[in-house]
């Protein structure tokens, strides 16, 4: 029988193996990360071992060629067990390294993806600002030719690998700008690295609510000179490259959810085995049967719906906005939900570190926020289903 969630052998071999390397590596480190605020870089590498970091790119510049399922897998498993370490592992993969892959030319891939792909650099991907995040194309940050170079002025905000410390700037990023005067539709894209004139960490960005394991950052261009080699495609287009990349951003912040959803449903579950009250096992009453019984059905069609769309998704090109907005509506508000379910099954010790949950109900709410908050989600199903009369 077809297995939508792994099907090809592939698949469910990729799936064992990030599942033991998480289990095995991942999770031992997940509470002493959040609570310090560190990015595990050292980890971060080894996925690089594993094939991950580059899971989408060419194999001709040591990515791992797979597909969007791939991706999906790779994303759910590690989220399971450390939400925060994959969101900066899902700003390298797919934000950085997928979206240079399939948007960049030959030359761009053969000077930045191999050391992306063993993560001897980290990367990100700048599009929101300080004044523009859901209104992205209201961006400020510019760009103008000066010669062999490019000249960008302005500022990111929220940059996921932005920094790698407290200090320390991340190393290369795509990096959104419109081209002085072009229209507010038109948007170029470059490749900036560390290093470069006019390139700064504003700040690392501390506080967070939760994904505290991921860096984020505000990044500062000014006067930055960035080789004209390293503009993305033709001035103006790059608009179809961030909405084709942000499909499977999407998709792939929902296969976190469904990691956060999944890890959340067994601890509930066996807790309520284990947590005698007024002599019985919690799982013989029915508020908490409705706890248990609905989260998992929640979970297993936000986790069908996420599949479907994957095994549809074709890298090479866009059109799967309707769903990729549906299913981290869907999923991102369904983990946030299981996480608060799970915290209530267990009382006093759900609120507690020991038991893992209360930190994946804060890592759960970043997902109804960054790459597309709920309302945007809303307002573009809204609209790609204005001229939609019948169903398939
Ligand atoms: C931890 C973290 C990591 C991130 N990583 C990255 C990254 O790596 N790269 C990157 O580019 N960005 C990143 N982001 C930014 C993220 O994508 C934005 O925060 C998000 O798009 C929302 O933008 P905003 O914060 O400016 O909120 P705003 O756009 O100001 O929205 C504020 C509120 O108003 C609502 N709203 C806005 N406009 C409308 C409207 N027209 N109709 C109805 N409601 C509306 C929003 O839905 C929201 O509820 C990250 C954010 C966080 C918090």
């Amino acid at each position: 029988m077809a297995d939508l969630f792994n099907p090809t052998d592939e698949h469910a071999s990729l799936r064992r193996m990030v599942r033991d390397f998480a289990e095995k590596e991942v999770a031992p480190q997940a509470a002493a990360h959040d609570r310090d605020e560190r990015f595990n870089q050292p980890l971060f590498r080894k996925l690089g071992d594993l094939g991950l970091l580059g899971v989408t790119v060419d194999e001709r510049f040591g990515g791992s060629g797979m597909d969007a399922t791939a991706a999906v897998i790779a994303h759910e498993e590690l989220s399971a067990v450390d939400p925060g370490f994959t969101l900066a592992y899902l700003a390298h993969a797919m934000l950085f390294a997928n979206n240079l892959n399939f948007n960049g030319d030959d030359a761009q891939r053969a000077r930045y993806l191999p050391k992306a792909c063993t993560g001897e650099a980290i990367g990100g991907m700048c599009m929101s600002e300080p004044g523009a995040g859901t209104d992205v194309l209201g961006m400020r940050t510019t760009a103008r030719r000066d010669g062999d170079d490019y000249v960008l002025d302005g500022a990111k905000m929220w940059i996921t690998n932005g920094a790698v410390d407290q200090k320390t700037l991340g190393d290369v990023f795509l990096v959104y700008a419109r081209m002085q005067g072009a229209a507010r539709s038109a948007l170029s894209m470059f490749i900036v690295e560390k290093g470069m004139p006019g390139f700064s960490l504003g700040q690392k960005l501390n506080d967070k609510l939760g994904m505290r394991a991921s860096p984020t950052a505000e990044l500062v261009f000014e006067g930055c000179r960035v080789p004209a080699a390293n503009r993305i495609g033709a001035e103006g287009d790059a608009t179809l490259h961030m909405m084709r990349n942000l499909e499977l951003e999407r998709l792939t912040l929902a296969a976190m959810s469904l990691g956060i959803a999944r890890r959340c449903v067994e601890v509930m579950n066996g807790y309520a085995s284990e947590r005698q009250s007024f002599g019985k096992p919690l799982r013989s009453f029915g508020q908490i049967q409705r706890h248990i019984g609905e989260s998992y059905a929640e979970y297993m069609a936000g986790r069908s719906y996420v599949y479907q769309v994957a095994n549809a998704l074709d890298l090479n090109k866009a059109g799967n906005r309707l769903d990729s907005d549906g299913v981290k509506l869907y999923c991102s508000t369904m983990a946030k939900n299981v996480a608060d379910r799970a915290i209530q099954v267990l009382g006093g010790y759900g609120y507690m570190g020991e038991y893992d949950v209360e930190r994946l109900w804060r890592d759960a709410k970043l997902l109804e926020i960054g790459g597309g908050t709920l309302e945007a989600h809303q307002k573009n199903i809204t609209r790609d289903l204005a001229t939609v009369s019948v169903l398939r």
